[in-house]
């Protein structure tokens, strides 16, 4: 069984804030929302106090506020723009949710807000509410916590990506030459929700033949001929968590020379810096694992991405593996590990699994079932 760890997460925050001189925070990002108080809605606003926490959202979640935060947040519903701004506000209209929080809570002076989430428009309309209560920007406060990820985490992370693994290969024996994108994206697509997947956590990328060479490539109509690469990025979501999976198959042939030569340089790029990764290491070192392998291999300049990024609530969520990263990986964090080659014209490879980090190493969460895959 789960536990359930929101009053400890509260109880951190609450002291975190405090250290930085704040009385309250008020929580928007909607993954931080769901994170402190399990509510899944797309909509609230969460006032965090030590004399309490408030969840505001809107008449569409009543039923479904009350039933999923009970325990650690009262429900209050606003009608009308929770920040009090935007069309329908107005005389009668209802004053927004932290305006709300803050005249209930004649003690707050300082109360932070998450400046990465919060338009112009609204933090404008904070300013100019109360001349008892400063309002500060904060960066990314509650996301640091969720770098670090408990058991339960890394076990509905571990169950997503099982999804992922079981629905692609349910999906293998049907690709074949001929197929478009779309029917590969849309047979995969429906196996993870058949096993289970709440939802893509996002588009699913289906990409073949010289299209492969573009990392981030949609899915398109484009027929799938022999000899082509196919490469599939794909999520699946349990509990709210998400994993993110890629693997790239030679369709129809069996693989050339030179798609051997770049489909080892990545694996074995991938391969080196999951046996190396650290909690400790940082973002740009933990990049440097795969980048210099795939550098000794002449594709250096084709790999043009990240080595990764934090996977959680969100897909892309702290920290990142990356060159531009000098913070050190956090104990216990879950990153996905995807180095790629990419030529322009001809193709590309990207192999990525999810792994938990810690001092000892990382553990692999996906399958890590990385042999190169001919669909002959
Ligand atoms: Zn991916
Ligand atoms: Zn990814």
């Amino acid at each position: 069984m789960r536990v359930d760890c929101r009053q400890s997460r509260l109880d951190r925050l609450l002291e975190a804030l405090a250290g930085r001189g704040l009385d309250a925070l008020v929580v928007s990002h909607p993954a931080n929302v769901r994170y402190l108080t399990g509510f899944t809605g797309s909509s609230a606003v969460v006032v965090v106090a030590h004399s309490a926490v408030s969840l505001f959202t809107d008449s569409r979640y009543d039923v479904q506020a009350e039933a999923e935060v009970a325990g650690v947040a009262g429900v209050e519903i606003v009608s009308g723009d929770l920040w009090g701004v935007g069309p329908g506000v107005g005389a009668g209209a209802g004053a927004g949710a932290v305006e709300k929080a803050v005249d209930a809570a004649p003690a707050l002076r300082r109360v932070g807000f998450e400046a990465h989430d919060v338009s112009a428009r609204a933090a404008a309309a904070l300013g100019g509410h109360s001349a008892r209560v400063e309002f500060v920007p904060t960066n990314e406060v509650v996301e640091a916590f969720r770098a670090v990820k408990d058991a339960g985490e890394v076990a509905a992370i571990g169950a997503a990506a099982r999804v992922a693994s079981e629905a692609l290969d349910a999906i293998l024996p049907i690709i074949r030459p001929g197929l478009r994108e779309l029917d590969v994206a849309a047979a995969l697509e429906r196996e993870l929700r058949v096993r289970g997947s709440e939802w893509h956590p996002f588009p699913t990328i289906a990409a073949s033949g010289p299209r492969s060479a573009m990392p981030h490539a949609g899915t398109t109509e484009r027929t799938i001929e022999a000899g082509d690469w196919l490469l599939l990025d794909f999520g699946a979501q349990v509990e709210g968590y998400c994993a993110d999976v890629t693997r790239t198959f030679v369709v129809g042939r069996r693989a050339d020379e030179r798609q051997r030569e770049v489909y080892e340089a990545v694996r074995e790029a991938q391969a080196r810096a999951i046996s190396q990764i650290r909690a400790g290491m940082t973002g740009r070192e933990a990049d440097e694992k795969a980048r210099s392998v795939i550098g000794a291999r002449g594709f250096g300049d084709a790999f043009r991405h990240s080595l990764g990024h934090g996977l959680g609530l969100e897909v892309h969520e702290a920290p990142r593996v990356s060159r531009t990263n000098e913070d050190p990986l956090p104990d216990g964090c879950v990153v996905t590990v995807e180095p790629g080659v990419y030529l322009p014209g001809w193709g590309g490879v990207r192999i990525e699994d999810d792994v938990h980090v810690t001092a000892g190493g990382a553990e692999l969460l996906s399958d890590g079932g990385t042999e190169l895959i001919e669909l002959v």
